[in-house]
């Protein structure tokens, strides 16, 4: 199995490591627990046990290792990653709905193997992912495959009354010219707030075209009553976006990025007593 790589509390780990599933038991080097350890520098790491230069050749359960830690994973076996983290106390019992744009019959922009729909949901399922292993409360305007119209969405969300709203999109054009990301509000600071963090960490995981953080009335934006932002990953039918859209890692990082500006809008803006 190719090198793994780790993400630890929504950053990429720099580096990668041995990874292996044994019985089901997903394994890490040893010598990890004390990089990971040093790495975070967390109050509750009980104590620093002494390692061999040979530690990397024994391999523990990440389960264990988690426990030890203090620390929630996930494996995603198909880009070979492990996600670690901790609950996030200002992320517990958020709710937050999650809408990919699009879906079922309604592929939204395509090229060739690139379909919208499907790009979208992929990256709002791994942005799921790694919210509710921070503690936030997930739902959805769509499931995978599935149709929703516009007012079924707004609905939808109104009745659950979520802190936050975020819809994924990727933008299309004629030729391969245009490349970058967006992302959008409407009509409220809190909304424009969100979506410069937002903005700002997604163009550090994709490297993109800073397109910038812009203002529409959207439908969706302007109908729903929570702090709600729409974000375009990037170009399906761009040049330099076509390729990152079509990884599976990218579409990670691109979740990791709408992640940490969630974490960092709701870190500065605690709820009105
Ligand atoms: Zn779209």
């Amino acid at each position: 199995m190719p090198d793994g790589r780790i993400v630890i509390n929504g950053r990429v780990w720099q580096g990668v490591t041995r990874l292996e599933i044994k019985n089901e038991v997903v394994m890490l080097p040893l010598d990890m627990v004390e990089k990971l350890g040093a790495h975070t520098n967390w109050e509750f790491y009980p104590r620093r046990p002494a390692f061999e230069p040979n530690d990397d050749e024994i391999m523990v359960p990440v389960s264990l290792l988690c426990r030890y830690l203090d620390l929630d994973w996930a494996y995603l076996p198909d880009i070979n990653t492990l996600i670690l983290t901790r609950e996030e106390p200002a992320l517990r019992g958020k709710r937050i709905v999650l809408d990919a744009g699009h879906g079922g019959v309604d592929t939204g922009a395509t090229r060739g193997n690139l379909v919208e729909s499907e790009l979208n949901w992929d990256i709002v399922k791994r942005l799921a992912d790694v919210l509710q292993l921070s503690g936030a409360l997930i739902e959805y305007t769509r499931q995978s495959g599935e149709q929703a119209t516009l007012s079924q969405r707004l609905a939808k969300v109104n009745d659950l009354q979520p802190d936050l709203f975020v819809s994924v999109h990727h933008n299309s054009f004629l030729d391969g010219q245009l490349n970058g990301t967006e992302t959008y509000w409407y009509g409220n600071w809190g909304a424009r707030h969100l979506a410069q963090y937002i903005q700002t960490h997604v163009l550090e995981e994709l490297g993109t075209i800073n397109r910038g953080v812009r203002e529409a009335a959207f439908c969706l934006l302007r109908y729903i009553a929570a702090t709600p932002v729409l974000i375009k990953v990037g170009f399906i039918t761009g040049q330099e976006d076509s390729a990152v859209v079509a990884s599976p890692w990218m579409r990670e990082r691109a979740a990791l990025g709408i992640f940490r500006g969630v974490r960092e809008y709701i870190e500065e803006n605690p709820p009105q007593m």
